[in-house]
């Protein structure tokens, strides 16, 4: 078990780059160029773990090392939530799609469709072939409930909030509604919980501050990730 939730970690490292290098794409609505990680001043490709481009010198942002051990640290918890099995799979892209969501929405308050569609797609499989493959087929009808309940009532909360939550994290609902519901309702409730432990109460702050008025569009999406995250660790600790 400590191996495994090792090797994962060490992949998520690995590839901690390439999902910052996606990420920063994706909000600025450029093509990908690929995985390999590129850097942003001169576009042309650099190492894994560098501080600067060979080419132009240019340093990378100071935030992408967070990025890296973000990656690192999320998939060695799937591992160890997960375990040895088949819908462990399906958790691992759930941390690296969510990775690079919380890259998009920090950079341009943005949950790209052409990120989210083929990364909740890739996590609806492989938790449904995952969870037959483990025996616990049942499970997948308390995923579909939870993703379409934390769907409908973040939908009814954008429609009353009228533009101060944005439909991207209505989407985002979905993969994390399913990825939660998997381990059941209480883990759900629990991953809503932490949600609005991290997002609900900064943003609380900032609207009684006078900050952020009611209309403006709060980054809701990092809080739904990590919320869900934490709701998983617990998980593995109960
Ligand atoms: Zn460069």
């Amino acid at each position: 078990m400590t191996g495994l939730v090792a090797a994962c970690a060490v992949v998520g490292l690995l590839i901690g780059p390439s999902l910052h290098h996606l990420g920063v794409r994706a909000a600025l609505r450029r093509p990908f160029d690929g995985v390999w990680p590129r850097c942003e001043g001169c576009n042309e490709r650099r190492g894994l773990f560098v501080s600067a481009c060979r080419a132009c010198r240019g340093r990378i942002r100071r935030r992408e090392p967070a990025i890296w051990l973000a990656s690192a640290v999320g998939s060695g918890l799937a591992a160890w939530v997960a375990g040895p099995t088949w819908v462990l799979t399906a958790h691992l892209v759930f941390v690296w799609l969510t990775t690079v969501l919380v890259v998009t929405d920090l950079d341009a308050k943005l949950i790209p469709n052409r990120v989210l569609y083929p990364g909740t797609a890739a996590v609806a499989l492989l938790l449904a072939a995952g969870a037959a493959l483990d025996g616990r087929i049942s499970d997948l009808r308390t995923a579909a409930l939870c993703a379409a309940g934390y769907f409908g009532v973040l939908l009814l909360v954008a429609v009353l909030s009228r533009g101060g939550f944005g439909m991207g994290d209505v989407k985002l609902a979905v993969v994390i509604g399913l990825v939660l519901g998997l381990w059941g309702w209480r883990v759900f409730a629990r991953g809503i919980f932490f949600t609005g432990l991290v997002g609900g109460i900064p943003a609380l702050y900032l609207i009684a501050r006078g900050r952020a008025g009611r209309g403006d569009e709060l980054p809701y999406g990092p809080a739904m990730i990590f919320g869900s995250w934490a709701g998983l660790v617990f998980t593995g600790m109960l």
